[in-house]
């Protein structure tokens, strides 16, 4: 049967079909507009999905959310970047009512993860760890083809490891995290650049500034993953979202090398650091990989 994922970001929301024998069908994305509320943005995603259900033969729904839910309820705890009011949202329950189906809920960079994992770039790891480059880092890790949620459901925030303790305030409060110093704002606004583009053109280009902040931001997540790596012992790291997918290697070496820089007690010779290879669609499929788990219960 096939199962739908949904990619509620905070710019779009992207849909996509996987079928049982992991046929990826990618449909039409749509804007999210947050700032319209949660009532309506779910009451138009409602609407769009029900349609969907009733043509295709869809036996379950899984959403990727940009933050963290309580894994019990599924109420919204923390949305970043999407406007409009959403902590305590029963979003689990207004989905499961609104499309009569079983639903599931997964973190945005959970979901790349376990995407990546399943059907792209860490397929057949034991260990992969994920990694999401933007305008926040998100993160996640598969365990034998599962994900590791943890005790509190929100495992995975490499990204949010102190490496700098004298380093800048992050968004989540703590000092020092890496997405503090290796996310797009923190790139653009250490060098004046519009954009993480422009910041890499100018690394490219040996523009004093731009090295600096990229060797910076590498600096970071190279201590973060060199960390999941003397812990956990990852057979592959995969880095996906906007700067490492149209970058590539110009965005993944600063980082490979300072992981490695940072490893010296164990064996790293054969952990490979890649890029994703879904695309931006990575959260959409890894939604409805995570629907497969609900599909015919509830
Ligand atoms: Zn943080």
């Amino acid at each position: 049967m096939n199962v739908l994922g949904i990619d509620l970001g905070a710019t779009n929301t992207k849909l996509v079909i996987l079928s049982d024998s992991d046929e990826i069908e990618v449909l039409e994305a749509f804007p999210t507009r947050g700032e319209d509320g949660a009532d309506v943005v779910l009451g138009r995603l409602i609407d769009r999905v029900r349609v969907l259900i009733s043509e295709r033969g869809i036996g379950a729904v899984g959403m990727g959310t940009p933050g963290l839910f309580d894994p019990e309820t599924g109420v919204v705890e923390i949305f970043t970047n999407l406007p409009g009011q959403w902590v305590g949202v029963p979003l689990l329950d207004r989905l499961r009512t609104g499309l009569g189906l079983p639903v599931t809920l997964i973190n945005d960079a959970r979901a790349f993860t376990l995407a990546e994992g399943t059907l792209g770039a860490g397929k057949g790891a034991a260990v992969m760890a994920g990694l999401t480059l933007g305008t926040g880092i998100g993160g996640g890790l598969l365990v034998g083809g599962e994900l590791f949620h943890g005790s509190t459901g929100s495992a995975g925030e490499i990204s949010h490891q102190t490496v700098d303790p004298d380093g800048p305030i992050c968004g989540c409060g703590n000092q020092g995290c890496a997405e503090a110093s290796a996310s797009a704002d923190a790139l653009t606004s250490a060098t004046g650049r519009d954009t993480v583009e422009d910041v890499y053109r100018g690394y490219v280009n040996g523009d004093e500034e731009c090295v600096a902040a990229v060797e910076r931001a590498a600096a970071s997540l190279g201590r973060a993953l060199a960390n999941i790596v003397t812990v956990l012992g990852p057979d592959v790291i995969v880095i996906g979202g906007g700067p490492a997918s149209h970058g590539g290697e110009v965005v993944l070496e600063p980082i490979r090398r300072a992981t490695l820089r940072n490893v010296t007690l164990v064996p790293h010779e054969d952990i490979r650091i890649v890029r994703a290879e879904l695309g931006s669609e990575a959260g959409a499929i890894g939604a409805a990989i995570a629907a497969r788990s609900v599909l015919g219960g509830d």
